[in-house]
């Protein structure tokens, strides 16, 4: 089975769609997205664009901040606390990674928690450890949503992830964990990767390696989730998993494109959904 992110990912963007225009009704205030992007990575330009073009698309409000990589820290730290403080905006998105001589940690702490849609503030990974989450990372969110939607079972089963990022493999095991399976992390240190991800009823793999895990490396039956988007010398985008010898032996997997990578906006924009009905209710 192929597990649909863009389908996923489109009914996750259908619901918010529909929560932005009943909290509009309900309460006047729209939910505004502040995009904070420093210096010309591409590939950031191109996914500010793409987030924004998606917040549009149902019904959030966006504005850019975007800055040259000169950008001191004393003006980006200024730049936070002012739409911390502006109750007009709802969510910041602080696209990573920063520029030479910013550091990121330092950023992403000085976001209020509450409007770190993310899900990357320290009080934010916190809680989800502590097993209250509150703003949840988003690509992580969405390999659950996609999980979920297609019926895996969880509870009880032996989860493998792949990868230890705060960004993804972290929170990942952190939400298996609260389903109740049985989680392993992996990562350059692990002794006998194969071993583990052998073992795995679902493997999720965030490794940024293409196709670093081959068909023999996989279970029969498991459920596989690929994170890894990884630019090939060729211009092509692979996975972190070998499609075709993983689909052999998987009772599903995620393409790449089209699995986990649509999930990542729909969750997104989720979160600034979730953070201006809280705004709306006082919280
Ligand atoms: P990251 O910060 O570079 O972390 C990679 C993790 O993988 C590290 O924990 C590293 O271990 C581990 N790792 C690397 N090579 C390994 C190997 N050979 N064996 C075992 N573990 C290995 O990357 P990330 O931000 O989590 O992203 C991972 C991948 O997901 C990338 O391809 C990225 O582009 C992709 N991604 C996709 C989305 C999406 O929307 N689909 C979102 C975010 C990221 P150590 O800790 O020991 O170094």
């Amino acid at each position: 089975m192929i597990l649909d992110g863009k389908l996923v990912a489109q009914k996750v963007l259908d619901e918010v769609r529909a929560g932005v225009a009943r909290l509009r009704e309900r309460t006047g205030l729209t939910p505004k997205l502040a995009v904070v992007l420093v210096g010309d990575f591409a590939p950031s330009q191109i996914y500010v664009g793409n987030k924004m073009k998606a917040a549009a698309a149902v019904g959030i409000v966006s504005e850019d901040h975007v800055h040259p990589a000169g950008l001191d820290r004393a003006a980006l730290l200024a730049l936070l606390a002012r739409l911390n403080a502006d109750p007009g905006v709802h969510g910041i998105l602080l696209q990573l990674p920063l520029p030479p001589g910013l550091d990121a940690d330092e950023m992403i702490a000085a976001l209020a928690p509450e409007k770190d849609v993310d899900g990357l503030h320290p009080a934010n990974l916190g809680a989800l450890l502590a097993g209250t989450p509150t703003v949840v990372p988003c690509t992580p969110a969405g390999c659950m949503a996609i999980l979920d939607h297609y019926g895996a079972k969880l509870d009880g089963a032996e989860a493998v992830v792949v990868g230890r990022s705060r960004l993804v493999g972290k929170p990942l095991a952190q939400l298996l964990l609260a389903r109740h399976a049985t989680v392993t992390m992996c990562h350059t240190h692990t002794r006998d990767l194969a071993a583990h991800t052998r073992r795995a009823d679902v493997l999720c793999v965030a490794a940024g390696r293409a196709r670093m895990v081959t068909g023999d490396m996989v279970k029969a039956g498991a459920w596989v989730l690929d994170v890894g988007m990884n630019r090939l010398d060729t211009g092509k985008l692979a996975g972190d998993v070998e499609f075709a010898s993983a689909a052999q032996r998987a009772h599903a997997i995620t393409p790449v494109p089209g699995g986990v990578g649509p999930m990542t906006v729909a969750m997104l924009l989720r979160n600034t959904l979730r953070a201006a009905e809280r705004r709306a209710a006082g919280r």
